[in-house]
């Protein structure tokens, strides 16, 4: 394989830009061309391709977003535009394709796998939702965000003598709240894998009050529902005064964690050997520090799946 092509699809992540990094450096380190492709499957259908250098790399490894941007596309979803996608990497004589993103990117690779164009998938998502990798990229800077969020509105929180719920991200994967709730000492953790009864929660928060605490935390995933709604119900049930901080799109962004910038550096490069190797449809992950490599189509039929040991002493811990 003498030519290489590079995308990032999907939801951005802090940490893209050090994969990328590494890829395109890997990749000239064995003498590899490597072409950059911009706004993902709907820029490579486009041919938004260019040729990547040493330098086109340089002084991205510490920032947040994507340089080669990122796209969500419809016509890519059909044969057509995988058809036409293929034309172009054709074109340009590029013979394999990594791709960082999440499963629905992943869904992409698969497919162009499949009508014979080799693909790799590299997880970058801070939903951490994959199977088939501990950590994907983006996910500690994220967390890391969460908590600098969490620790500020504790401040308040317990000025005002309130609860608050705080709504963090991570699609169906409860992994964020999870961790942040565990980091943070939160009251209850709310996340879609477990659940935990409302009277549970209540009971806790009145506990904690009659026991002298200034304020509660709550942290509470995108995929159990609404924030607000469940704000509502605890005002509506107790007398305490709650108040909810949805955290949002900060959580996307930033510089990324030094734990990111590694594990993207280590799984960009990964990714370059097995195209060389010549294999084919492939994530690369990394599981207890070492990096594995799975089929694509096993790890999007499998579910990835919060740590049990974790939950159980975040409840430990909050009694
Ligand atoms: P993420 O990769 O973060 O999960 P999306 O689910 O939005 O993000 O997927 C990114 C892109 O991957 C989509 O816009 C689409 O172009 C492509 N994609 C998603 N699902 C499929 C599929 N089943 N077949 C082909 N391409 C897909």
């Amino acid at each position: 394989m003498k030519k290489i092509g590079v995308l990032t699809s999907g939801g951005d992540a802090p940490g893209m830009n050090a994969a990328i990094r590494a890829v395109v450096r890997k990749a000239i380190y064995h003498n590899v061309e490597v072409y950059g492709i911009k706004y993902g499957y709907q820029g490579l259908m486009e041919g938004n391709i260019e040729r990547m250098e040493i330098g086109s790399v340089g002084d991205i490894i510490h920032r947040g977003g994507t340089i080669l941007y990122s796209a969500r596309s419809e016509e890519f979803k059909t044969d057509a535009g995988q058809e036409k996608a293929i034309e172009q990497l054709n074109k340009f004589g590029i013979e394999g394709l990594i791709v960082i993103g999440g499963d629905g990117s992943f869904r992409g690779a698969q497919k162009l796998t499949e009508k014979g164009y080799p693909c790799i998938g590299v997880p970058g998502t801070i939903d951490n939702d994959i199977a088939g990798t501990d950590f994907t990229i983006g996910f500690d800077t994220a967390l890391n965000t969460v908590i600098e969020a969490i620790d500020k509105v504790r401040d308040t929180a317990t000025s005002h003598e309130r609860t608050y719920i705080i709504e963090v991200m991570g699609r169906n994967a409860g992994d964020l709240a999870l961790w942040a709730g565990l980091a943070d000492g939160a009251e209850s953790i709310l996340i879609p894998e477990k659940k935990e009864d409302f009277s549970t929660v209540v009971n806790k928060l009145k506990r904690g009050r009659k026991r002298g605490k200034k304020h509660s935390i709550i942290v509470l995933a995108e995929g159990v529902g609404s924030g607000f709604d469940y704000g509502k119900r605890i005002e509506e049930s107790t007398d305490l005064e709650t108040r909810v901080t949805v955290l949002g799109h900060i959580q996307r962004g930033g510089s990324p964690s030094a734990a990111d910038r590694v594990l993207a550096s280590r799984l960009g490069a990964q990714a370059v050997d097995l195209l060389l190797e010549g294999k084919a449809g492939r994530m690369v992950g990394i599981e207890k520090n070492v990096l594995v490599d799975h089929d694509i189509a096993k790890v999007l039929h499998e579910k990835h799946t919060i740590n049990d040991d974790m939950y159980k002493l975040s409840q430990e811990l909050s009694i």
